[in-house]
């Protein structure tokens, strides 16, 4: 595995693919800069040795060529962030960017177009990813959010590149290292707490976890599955019917691995899908009929706080509850506000997931959390054990 500190880029080009697939307003201003800011430590480390920085990103999902989703709307913000001028490309590949790569001095920055302008680059197109590598010396992946997907940009263009010449940008192998020092090695106990809609999302993540984890803690709309196929009456809650049978293979999976698991006790039911919903709270199996459960209740979330206080690994992914509905999100707050308790104590706590992330920086923990990963899908693949095809591009 190469890192950046081992390469000196004085005088060289680095094409390093970023993740600036960031959210735009109907001003086209961005807002929310946490991926521009996650990828500046690779990108100031380049420019500091006297090199060059290509960045290449995709944003959205345009049909061709379409203006609003060009990278260029992103070009102030991205100056803010790393405090200096960059340059901007109206293409990714061709004879004009080769010319103004030409034009490059040690220290610039050079923004390419958005990359799925070509549909040649989530064909994964050899030729495509030919055209990118030729402009650089180096090969930088620091874009985990999309280390899953074996595009041109994302793992190819690898290919071009011999071992001395590609490299984990410092974001991606600080992703890689924070899942490891969680499920490798990680001090125990370790916690998992799974939550979400479905188990059929989640079901890879569970099955490695089972081998991984003393504690598996299942929270969210999976856990009605689990508590259907443990015999209880759940109302109208969620539920994948055709999933039982595996949750039941799961649950005695986990009783052989002597894992323990913790399934709600107590939910807060409601007599519908919103926010002013009627709503109670009732112990498992106690569901009344047409009423779901949308968060769970206080006895669970009193036992889930013991847990993870009692661990020394906490990793989360997925919500506890409709955390959408200020009155069903409690469940989701009060086990960010545990793991930051823990992790205050000196338990290693890794955090993962849109809703997650959401919920532990809206708590204002992010300081608190050891680390908060910035992949999705990615951080899922990751978890069920899988070989990334970004990741092994770069071995
Ligand atoms: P996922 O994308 O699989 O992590 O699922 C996130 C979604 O699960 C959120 O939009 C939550 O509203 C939803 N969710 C969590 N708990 C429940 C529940 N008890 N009933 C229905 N949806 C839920």
């Amino acid at each position: 595995m190469k890192t950046l500190d081992q390469i000196n880029f004085k005088n060289k080009k680095a094409l390093v693919r970023v993740d600036f697939n960031v959210p735009l307003n109907d001003k086209f201003e961005v807002t929310d800069n946490t991926r521009i800011v996650a990828a500046k430590p690779s990108i100031d480390k380049i420019v500091a040795d006297g090199g060059i920085a290509i960045l290449m990103s995709h944003l959205g999902r345009p049909k061709g060529k379409e203006a609003k989703f060009s990278l260029k709307h992103i070009v102030p913000e991205v100056e803010k962030v790393l405090g200096r001028k960059i340059k901007f490309a109206s293409d990714s590949i061709g004879q004009d960017v080769e010319k103004a790569v030409e034009a490059l001095k040690p220290g610039d920055i050079l923004l390419l177009e958005n990359l799925r302008f070509y549909p040649e680059e989530k064909k994964g197109d050899v030729d495509f990813a030919k055209s990118l590598a030729k402009l650089a010396d180096y090969y930088v992946n620091d874009a985990f959010g999309t280390a899953h997907r074996a595009h041109a940009s994302t793992a190819v263009i690898a290919d071009f590149f011999d071992k001395e010449h590609k490299a984990f940008g410092k974001l991606l192998e600080k992703e890689v290292k924070s899942i490891q020092k969680a499920l490798g090695e990680g001090n125990r106990p370790i916690t998992a707490i799974i939550g979400g809609a479905k188990v059929s999302s989640k079901i890879g993540v569970i099955e490695n976890l089972i081998d991984k984890v003393d504690n598996l803690i299942i929270v969210g709309g999976m856990a009605y599955t689990f508590l259907k196929a443990l015999g209880n009456k759940i109302g109208d809650s969620i539920v994948e019917d055709d999933k039982i049978d595996l949750a039941k293979k799961i649950l005695e999976k986990i009783r052989a691995k002597g894992v323990r698991l913790i399934l709600p006790v107590d939910l807060v039911v409601a007599d519908k899908f919103s926010n002013d919903a009627n709503t109670k709270v009732v112990s498992i199996g106690q569901i009344p009929d047409h009423w779901q459960g949308l968060d769970i209740g206080p006895e669970t979330i009193k036992m889930i706080d013991a847990v993870i206080q009692d661990s020394k690994t906490i990793i989360w992914n997925g919500p506890a509850g409709v955390f959408e509905f200020e009155k069903f999100a409690h469940g989701t707050e009060s086990i960010g506000l545990s793991i930051g308790k823990a992790s205050v104590k000196g338990a290693y706590s890794l955090v993962g997931g849109g809703d997650s992330v959401a919920a532990v920086k809206k708590l204002g923990l992010t300081d608190k959390i050891s680390y908060i990963s910035t992949g999705g899908g990615a951080l899922l693949e990751m978890l069920e054990g899988k070989d990334l095809p970004g990741i092994k591009a770069l071995m």
